[in-house]
């Protein structure tokens, strides 16, 4: 009441910045807007750190990394129905990747939104998140607020973490209560994310099976890369002897120049393995179901699959020893099983892996000192490839289509959680956002090598990385369009084909409109010259970089998901 001094009183807006910093959510990505505009200023006020947007998905997809960097929830502060629909795909991208994230959005009034009569921004947003995310919540009294906040982050960050929504109607957050009762009724979540013990018969089956293995296989994904579990999966992996794929996010884990590291003879070892030990990996797509011609079929597999998710076992086939826990905690009993004794693999197997790693690597070698003008792909990741390679603390962000799928083969990783791309969806704009988030959360040096066509769905957050003055230098291989420069509209038309790019596009002068660096380049030397340069100097940078525009290939390396019309005359 009126009576009450105002110091006793506490309100919406405080509770929730409280409640997300007693639980260590010290920064927000968003974009302002109603009804959260005062809340982001009174959360700076706070001390925390507000990182606004130009466009909520970017924000969004900045906060899903920096949960998956952190192991804690990355929140996206968004307005209503529009804004909360754009942050809605990176929560779902989010919750696809198994990365932690709460999207909050500011809500227009429930009783008005209920009976559809046309609120400001009217739109059910609860009912609309559910279904993509993990889990979803409305707080509508202030007292509920810490209770709110602790079962977002619970939901996010423990088992499989995943996307969490968070609905915040306008009116809850000038809402008061008695100041000390709203103290009490915060929430600090103790031991959010619960180690998962696996069985000791499952961790025994497990070792039985991978003893009996003639070519036994490690897979790690970025679920491993998550877990930060490198100390125990480095003493696995060296004290085993057994030859290791790493999945795009989990390079790095393990440097992959390791002797045992197999990625430069993955069609090999695909093929030929006999025990396939999966950690952190699902066997989706970008592991061909764990079926077929790649995995050698007729010849058959054993697999053993290490997951926090019980439900991913058998998803796709037949999983012989199956370990549900933390990644920490399962590779921990592995080792205590290896120190009990173990055989290395058999010495045929490792040397029919290092024959054809070597053969590989040397053809590669040749594709990658092509000095030619204009560039190709190999010819301009050369230079990248040693750019990082001088630089292994640094951050790799990657998204297009070729210069996604050739840099994730030709740029060797050496730290674990340095690669960050557009993971099980293969989603484009992720670009900006994760490299915002990875300077912010990390401070370390960041390149974001992005193709021309994804550098397009999240461009506009140069600015953002301008005004923040981020460690950030983005390269952008530039072939003039989607895939390649050279379609032709197959109708003769005036219309330009429908994969291609006004030509010679200058983004670097995009950068330049913003007060950051931006460079043009066409040759290897003077790519790595400027990224290296903009590395070191911490200073925001774009790096044009034109590539021949027939080079590349239709859809990269995934050309064969495209469906094929039979009847089609052109
Ligand atoms: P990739 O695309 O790199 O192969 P995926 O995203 O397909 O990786 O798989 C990651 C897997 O890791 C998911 O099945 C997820 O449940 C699991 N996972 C995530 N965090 C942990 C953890 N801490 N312990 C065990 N498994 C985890
Ligand atoms: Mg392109």
């Amino acid at each position: 009441s009126a009576q009450v001094p105002e110091h006793d009183l506490t309100d919406g807006f405080h509770l929730i910045i409280k409640a997300l910093r007693l639980n260590g959510l010290d920064t927000i990505y968003g974009v302002p807007g109603i009804p959260i505009t005062d809340f982001g200023r009174m959360a700076q006020a706070a001390g925390m750190r507000v990182i606004s947007f130009r466009h909520e998905q970017n924000a969004g997809h900045a906060a899903a990394i920096a949960g998956y960097l952190t192991r804690k929830p990355g929140v996206c502060l968004t307005v209503s129905a529009p804004g909360f629909l754009n942050g809605l795909t990176a929560l779902a991208n989010a919750t696809t990747n198994c990365f932690p994230m709460i999207l909050i959005s500011g809500s227009s009034e429930r009783e008005v939104v209920d009976l559809q009569q046309g609120d400001y921004e009217e739109m059910d947003q609860l009912a609309i998140a559910r279904p993509l995310c993990k889990a979803a919540f409305r707080i509508l009294h202030a007292q509920d607020i810490g209770i709110g906040i602790a079962r977002a982050i619970r939901a996010a960050v423990s088992g499989r973490p995943g996307g969490v929504y968070l609905d915040l109607p306008a009116k809850l957050f000038p809402q008061v209560m008695d100041a000390v009762e709203g103290e009490k009724s915060l929430v600090k979540v103790i031991d959010p994310a619960p180690a998962q013990i696996p069985a000791p018969d499952a961790v025994a089956r497990a070792m039985e099976t991978l003893k009996s293995a003639k070519k036994p296989l490690v897979i790690f994904g970025k679920g491993a890369a998550y877990a930060q579990a490198d100390e125990a999966i480095r003493d696995f992996v060296e004290t085993s002897g057994i030859p290791f794929l790493q999945m795009s996010m989990a390079k790095g884990l393990l440097p992959d120049t390791h002797p045992l590291s197999a990625g430069a003879a993955r069609s090999t070892v695909l093929k030929e393995s006999d025990v396939v030990l999966l950690v952190g990996a699902r066997l989706n797509w970008l592991l061909s179901h764990g079926k077929g011609k790649s995995w050698g079929e007729p010849y058959s597999k054993r697999f053993i699959q290490i997951d926090i998710e019980p439900k991913e076992m058998d998803s796709n086939v037949e999983i012989v020893a199956p370990v549900v826990g933390d990644i920490g905690s399962c590779m921990e009993a592995f080792n205590a099983a290896l120190a009990k004794g173990w055989t290395q693999p058999p010495a045929d197997w490792l040397a029919t892996v290092s024959a054809k790693k070597e053969d590989n690597i040397a053809k590669m070698a040749l594709r990658l000192k092509k000095n030619s003008t204009p560039m190709d792909f190999h010819g301009a990741l050369g230079a990248l490839r040693t750019v990082i390679k001088e630089r292994p603390d640094a951050i790799l962000v990657n998204e297009g289509a070729n210069t996604l799928d050739l840099a994730r083969g030709v740029i060797d990783m050496y730290q674990p959680r340095r690669r960050l791309d557009v993971g099980t969806w293969g989603v484009m704009g992720i670009g900006m956002g994760f490299a915002i988030a990875a300077a912010i959360e990390t401070g370390k040096p960041v390149l974001a090598l992005e193709g021309d066509s994804a550098f397009g769905f999240c461009g506009m957050e140069i600015e953002t990385i301008c005004r923040y003055n981020l460690p950030v230098c983005i390269v952008i291989f530039n072939n003039n369009g989607i895939y390649r420069g050279t379609d032709v509209n197959p109708s003769g038309g005036s219309d330009v084909a429908t994969t291609v790019f006004v030509k010679d596009a200058r983004y670097d002068r995009m950068m330049e409109a913003f007060g950051g660096q931006g460079v043009y380049v066409t040759t290897p030397d003077e790519l790595y010259k400027a990224v290296g340069a903009a590395m070191d100097s911490g200073r925001p940078t774009l790096v044009n970089a034109v590539i021949d525009p027939a080079a590349g290939t239709e859809s990269g390396r995934i050309g064969n998901l495209n469906p094929q019309s039979t009847v089609r005359k052109n």
